[in-house]
């Protein structure tokens, strides 16, 4: 499955998070305003501000954000995660985010938690072009029933 070359990016980040990607974003903004951005409802309405730029914005992340997010990774719409998650707090929406970053593996989705990740991410070559994302092969499990019927 292709990621194209302008990437469909999620940026998501909790609350204690978002000062971190927040200043990651504005000092990539060259390199973000090349790709269609995506974000949960608050991380996207301070991100617009940041960046100078519309941001398709999902619902917050407690109210099925994360959720959103993970159910456009299955439909092929969204090909790239930038999740700064919270390491030292729970949230009240944790198991969305074991869902989301689930979803985001179970499509070979790339994904960076922390600002380093993002960094190399960000500057990978394989930032501005074609990117043919090998699906792994699910289909024994799929039809694990069939001989069962
Ligand atoms: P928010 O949601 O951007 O609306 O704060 C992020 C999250 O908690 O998943």
């Amino acid at each position: 499955m292709k990621i194209s070359k302008r990437k469909n990016i999620a940026l998501v980040a909790h609350d204690n998070r978002k000062k971190h990607l927040l200043e990651w974003a504005k000092f990539n903004k060259g390199s973000l305003s090349k790709h269609k951005l995506f974000a949960t409802g608050t991380t996207g309405g301070l991100l617009e501000d940041v960046l100078d730029t519309k941001i398709s914005r999902f619902k917050s992340g407690p109210f099925g954000g994360d959720q959103q997010i993970g159910a456009s990774i299955a439909e092929g719409k969204i090909d790239f995660l930038i999740f700064f998650w919270d390491p030292m707090e729970q949230q009240p929406h944790d198991p969305d985010i074991k869902a989301l970053l689930r979803i985001a593996v179970v499509w070979n989705i790339p994904i960076a938690c922390d600002r380093a990740s993002a960094d190399f991410m960000i500057s990978s070559p394989l930032m501005n072009q074609e990117y043919d994302r090998i699906l792994p092969d699910y289909q024994s499990y799929i039809d694990r029933y069939k001989d069962k019927k």
